[in-house]
């Protein structure tokens, strides 16, 4: 495994982040809408530095099997009442950007005021929709990534550092 960012750096990209969102919505209040599981990290870091009145759910949604991604499945929304409501949706990558625009699109049919994203990283040349999302930490080149809540069948959320799986990895049973 190869660390690709530190905790430091994860850390520093997280302010990063918080600065631009209290910039952009000063006093305003928000609704943090998380979606589960890759973002639970970065969700409970960021809200942290955000000081506008805030509310947060969470959204679960699932499109990978190991390495290999699988159609995407939006599973439950716990969801916080968004009509009328300022709206940030923070997810943990933008890889393809698949989900967050079906997310988009689920969360736009319930009525907000404004809905913005958020997103820890930028997988750079994979984007196969006309969406970028409105907040970035980081861009990141077109590796496999885990920890800081991004896993590998279910492994690795815990690691405080963010790391590129190497084939010898993906060999070890978890
Ligand atoms: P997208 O729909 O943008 O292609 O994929 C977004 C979702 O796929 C992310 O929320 C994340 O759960 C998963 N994903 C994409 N790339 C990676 C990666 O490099 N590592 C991990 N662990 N998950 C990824
Ligand atoms: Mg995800």
């Amino acid at each position: 495994m190869k660390i690709l960012l530190d905790e430091q750096q994860l850390s520093s990209g997280v302010e990063r982040l918080a600065q631009a969102i209290n910039q952009s919505y000063g006093s305003r209040p928000l609704t943090i809408i998380g979606v589960m599981t890759g973002s639970v990290v970065l969700v409970a870091d960021l809200i942290r530095k955000l000081e506008m009145p805030l509310r947060v759910g969470v959204v679960q949604t699932s499109s990978y099997q190991g390495t290999q991604r699988g159609s995407l499945t939006i599973h439950s929304e716990m969801m916080l009442d968004v009509a009328n409501r300022d709206v940030l949706l923070v997810d943990d990558i933008f890889d393809t950007g698949n989900t967050l625009k079906e997310v988009m699109g689920r969360i736009h049919q319930l009525g907000p005021t404004s809905i913005q994203s958020a997103v820890l990283l930028f997988k750079t040349g994979k984007q196969e929709v006309d969406l970028r999302p409105d907040f970035v930490a980081f861009d990141i080149p077109d590796e496999f990534v885990v920890g800081y809540g991004l896993d590998h069948n279910d492994a690795y959320r815990n690691l405080p550092y963010l790391a590129c799986l190497e084939p010898s990895d993906l060999s070890t049973p978890s």
